[in-house]
């Protein structure tokens, strides 16, 4: 059992009180594998769900050395600037909490980490990026019980976890360099088509107009993606996060956002669906894992595909025999 852990009300009152120490203990309670954690972070959860969802969630990529973290220490001082409370998270399946990740170094964001309205938090370490995704939301509403009102998700632009990021945020930003292609930068078709923004970031000294000829290209590139059913067309602008240039144009930017999508119905719209895929990603999630996981099924999978390289067997028949035998485990 934890040391020093609190009763569940004690928890909730802290978050919903706004207590940093409360709420990273909170999140603690969320990311931790303990069986009586997991018990204790449910109550949490379904506890403060009520104050949860007032705020726009931005979700924040592109690949290492883009400036994520400076762009985010000038961002989220602005935010603080405009009276918001900012809250600061991440997704990188490959962090180990010993490694340190993404935003685990602790120089990283310094100013910003040092400010009241600011919290920041390292991503959750796991092997698979469901459960790791499952952890950066749920703390996200715990964020948000807490009275944080801007909050950032920030993953690395190369792999799986941009989905997954894009799957909980109402506004998806991408950091991109002038003079680089996309492959150069390893940016994903997939993850330019889900920007909502694009900002061509270090648009400063001698890179301003190679800065303002990539943000000409990619405003063209972003044309050719069919038009998003949020009803908003995707912007591309510069900006230099160590000059603090073009960062007020990017609250700008999804302040319109926000305003076009509660108008016409896609901001409520789009958080219902990512609460309901929520749910399925998981039941898929744990029905994969139960299957494969059992001893029975790995035993017996091994024997079958030897019969089906053989052609004894068809790979249909193959997978209906395994789920009958899925089934007839539960009937024990
Ligand atoms: P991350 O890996 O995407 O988080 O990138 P960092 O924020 O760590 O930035 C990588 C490097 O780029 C650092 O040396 C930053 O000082 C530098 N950098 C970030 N933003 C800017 C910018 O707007 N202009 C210039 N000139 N350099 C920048």
């Amino acid at each position: 059992k934890r040391k020093n852990r609190l009763t569940a009300q004690a928890y909730i009152d802290g978050v919903l009180a706004g207590d940093r120490v409360i709420l990273s203990r909170a999140i603690t309670i969320i990311e931790s594998n303990l069986e009586s954690d997991k018990l204790l972070a449910k109550d949490i959860i379904q506890a403060i769900l009520p104050a949860s969802g007032n705020s726009i969630r931005i979700g924040i990529t592109g690949v290492p050395g883009v400036g994520k973290s400076t762009f985010i220490e000038a961002f989220g001082k602005y935010l603080i600037t405009q009276g918001k409370k900012v809250a600061i998270l991440s997704i990188d399946p490959s962090s180990q909490r010993s490694k340190g990740s993404i935003l685990g170094d602790k120089t990283r964001m310094e100013e910003l980490s040092n400010l009241e309205n600011a919290y920041i938090r390292p991503s959750a370490s796991g092997e698979t990026l469901g459960g790791v995704a499952n952890k950066t939301a749920e703390s996200m509403l715990l964020c948000e019980a807490a009275g944080y009102d801007v909050i950032l998700i920030e993953t690395v632009g190369v792999g799986q976890s941009e989905t997954a990021v894009h799957g909980m945020t109402d506004f998806f930003l991408l950091l991109m360099l002038a003079g680089a292609g996309d492959e150069l930068q390893g940016i994903k078709k997939g993850i330019m088509e889900m920007a909502d923004m694009v900002v061509i970031n270090k648009a400063d000294g001698d890179n301003i107009r190679m800065s303002e000829m990539a943000r000409l290209q990619y405003q063209n590139a972003l044309h050719i993606f069919p038009q998003s059913e949020s009803g908003w067309e995707p912007v591309v602008t510069k900006a230099s996060s160590t000059k603090n240039i073009g960062i007020d144009t990017v609250w700008d930017e999804i302040k319109k956002y926000k305003l076009l999508v509660s108008e016409n119905g896609y901001f409520n719209k789009n958080r219902n669906h990512q609460k309901i895929r929520w749910m399925y990603d998981n039941i898929n999630e744990e029905l994969k894992r139960m299957f494969y996981g059992s001893k029975t099924i790995a035993n017996k999978l091994t024997g079958l595909e030897k019969r089906i390289i053989s052609s004894e067997i068809s790979p249909v028949k193959a997978a209906e025999d395994m789920i009958e035998t899925f089934k007839a485990s539960f009937n024990k």
